[in-house]
């Protein structure tokens, strides 16, 4: 009896998913392209059979279904979600993609040598040594940004030149790092989706959707509600499939002849992963819900070797959203305002507001060995009347958000003395996720000494404690100020001597982690002795970054993984057909 009715749910759970993979569709557009039909029916212990099974619905699981589909495989991808894109529609989507056609055509030159110097001196400054063979990195570090440089621009052109991702070139925009003189191509690596917004917000749903439609158009399924559980292998340990569960809880097995690609993204909603691998109290982030570090959770038996646990894309995040896992929270890339300052609970200002968001996140981390605390794990935004009306805005994750949205995070006092009333009741509701973070005694005091300090350094337009405002992207991520014509720094103004002000919790988050099972160049997942584990592949954020501790360029986490999708689709596609 009961096995009757395991096999009922069983065939009931392969039909759902052959109806909602939209198998007769594939079937048409394998025939188009020439290929054999699909062989669900062939291989009874599976509900269906593709040459690559993808896992994950993001720029990572997209490329490399399609790049794996041109090759003449079939493909399908599992999204774990209810609807696809993952942290990847979030995003603006700029890609950082070295020496690109677009920058060649513009006369931009952009050696490998020297690039690579660039990124080695960001990603292990401590070994960077521009005479050694390989700059001072290891060598896994060389060979992924060698291989990242090699394969960006041909992957780019390929997804252009096939309608899934036409783009348009920002030319202006400078590397996070544009002053070093290791940086010789400081502009021009930019890409960002054709029809994207001129303010490129919406980037990541271009880039979704056109991938996307072109993969269903070549006959890749996507199917959403299919949450990945496990990888098969043979008993050779050849990867031959996974298991998942479907939106009902019911088992689906799925057969990849060829390889299993894990686009599954990082750890950032797992607090656990979290807290026992990220080097410093981070309050989880602005990546997709379902991004648990199920890779890290189902590459573990496999024997795959972590790397680079340690590392996120790190951003400020408004504490309050992070606490309620708001869904639509966005990193702070841009602290806005000119008439605005970060304080801690003592009132102190300690850091360059303006820092490029992952080093400006990682401030907070600062350990007070003398006193045992964090004493920046949440930062005060404090701004004024003329930010908030000249500053405001509802997009990428903005404190000063205009009259009429979503303000909940934001704290107003007619006073300083009434603005650090509220701050402390605010504390006060947050105290068991900040281990009862309040106010210093002196706090009021200290906050008016920082405020005058600011406007005296504003009204000279030079910030002699924190140099805000001296680095090219700080001038960039700016947001919206007023304009002052003849002012020397844009990022600065004194705040006004009467209220009404206003104040924000601001924390660190990610916007995913980076780190996991380590690959090979091609996107092999490579076990602790490193030998690839056979037929089993990953890409993007669900595997350990060779950047390190590094953010190259805006655009640094998309290149790389449009890179490696390229990479590791090629790589599987050579790979023979497992026998059933
Ligand atoms: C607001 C914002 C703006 C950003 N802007 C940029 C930018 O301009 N440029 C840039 O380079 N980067 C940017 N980023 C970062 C960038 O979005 C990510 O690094 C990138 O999208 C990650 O892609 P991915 O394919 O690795 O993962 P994701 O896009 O996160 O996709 C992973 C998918 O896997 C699914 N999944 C998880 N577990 C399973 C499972 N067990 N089975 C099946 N599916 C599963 C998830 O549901 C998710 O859909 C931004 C991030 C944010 C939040």
């Amino acid at each position: 009896m009961a096995d009757h009715v395991r096999s009922d749910a069983g065939a009931a759970s392969r039909r759902r998913f052959m109806q909602q993979a939209g198998a007769g569709s594939a079937a048409v557009a394998a025939a188009t392209l020439g290929l054999a039909a699909q062989d669900a029916e062939a291989a009874p212990a599976f509900d269906a059979s593709y040459d690559v099974v993808v896992c994950g619905s993001g720029c990572g699981g997209l490329a490399s279904a399609l790049f794996a589909r041109w090759q003449g495989n079939s493909a399908v991808i599992l999204e774990k979600a209810g609807s696809i894109g993952g942290t990847t529609a979030k995003a603006a989507f700029w890609y950082w993609v070295p020496n690109n056609e677009a920058m060649k055509k513009a006369g931009i030159a952009d050696p490998k040598p020297d690039f690579l110097k660039y990124v080695a001196r960001l990603s292990s400054p401590q070994t960077y040594d521009p005479a050694h063979p390989r700059l001072g990195l290891t060598p896994w570090e060389y060979d992924m940004c060698s291989a990242f440089y090699d394969s960006a621009s041909p992957a780019a052109e390929l997804l252009a030149a096939k309608g899934a991702l036409p783009y348009r070139h920002v030319a202006d925009v400078p590397d996070y790092f544009a002053e070093l003189p290791e940086d010789k191509a400081p502009k021009g690596r930019v890409l960002v989706p054709k029809d994207a917004i001129p303010s490129m917000s919406d980037g990541g749903l271009v880039a979704v959707r056109t991938m996307s439609t072109k993969a269903r158009q070549d006959g890749i399924p996507i199917r959403t509600g299919i949450r990945v559980t496990k990888v098969l292998q043979d008993k050779s340990g050849r990867v031959i499939g996974v298991e998942a569960k479907d939106e009902l809880d019911a088992t689906v097995r799925l057969r990849a002849r060829k390889a299993v690609i894990f686009a599954t993204g990082g750890f950032t909603h797992n607090a656990e992963l979290r807290k026992n691998f990220l080097n410093g109290p981070i309050y989880g982030g602005c990546a997709a819900p379902s991004n648990e570090g199920d890779f890290v959770q189902i590459a573990g038996p496999l024997g795959a070797q972590l790397r680079n646990m340690n590392y996120a894309w790190t951003c400020p995040i408004p504490l309050e959203k992070a606490i309620a896992k708001d869904g639509s929270i966005s990193g702070m890339f841009s602290v806005a305002g000119d008439s605005m300052l970060f304080v801690n609970k003592y009132g102190q200002r300690n850091v360059n507001e303006k820092l490029q968001y992952n080093e400006l996140a990682q401030t907070f981390f600062e350990w007070d060995g003398a006193k045992a605390e964090y004493p920046n794990l949440v930062r005060i935004a404090v701004w004024d009347q003329r930010s908030q009306q000249h500053s405001a805005s509802a997009e990428y994750g903005r404190l000063i958000v205009p009259p009429g949205t979503d303000d909940r995070h934001v704290i107003k006092g007619a006073t300083l003395a009434e603005l650090a009333r509220a701050i402390d009741e605010r504390l006060a509701k947050y105290a068991s996720a900040t281990g009862g973070a309040k106010l210093a005694l002196d706090f009021l005091p200290n906050l008016q000494a920082a405020i005058a300090r600011f406007n005296q350094l504003a009204k000279t337009g030079k910030d002699l404690d924190f140099q805000r405002g001296e680095r090219i992207v700080e001038q960039l991520f700016n947001g919206d100020v007023k304009a002052e014509p003849g002012r020397s720094n844009a990022t600065m103004w004194p705040l006004a001597d009467a209220g009404p002000y206003y104040a924000a919790l601001v924390v660190a988050g990610t916007l995913d982690t980076k780190g996991g099972p380590k690959t090979d160049t091609h996107g092999r997942v490579l076990d602790g002795a490193d030998r690839p584990i056979p037929g089993l592949y990953g890409v993007g954020n669900c595997v350990a970054s060779a950047s390190g501790r590094a953010y190259w360029a805006g655009g640094a986490t998309l290149g790389p993984i449009i890179a490696f999708a390229y990479r590791a689709a090629n790589a599987a596609h050579a790979e023979g057909r497992s026998a059933t």
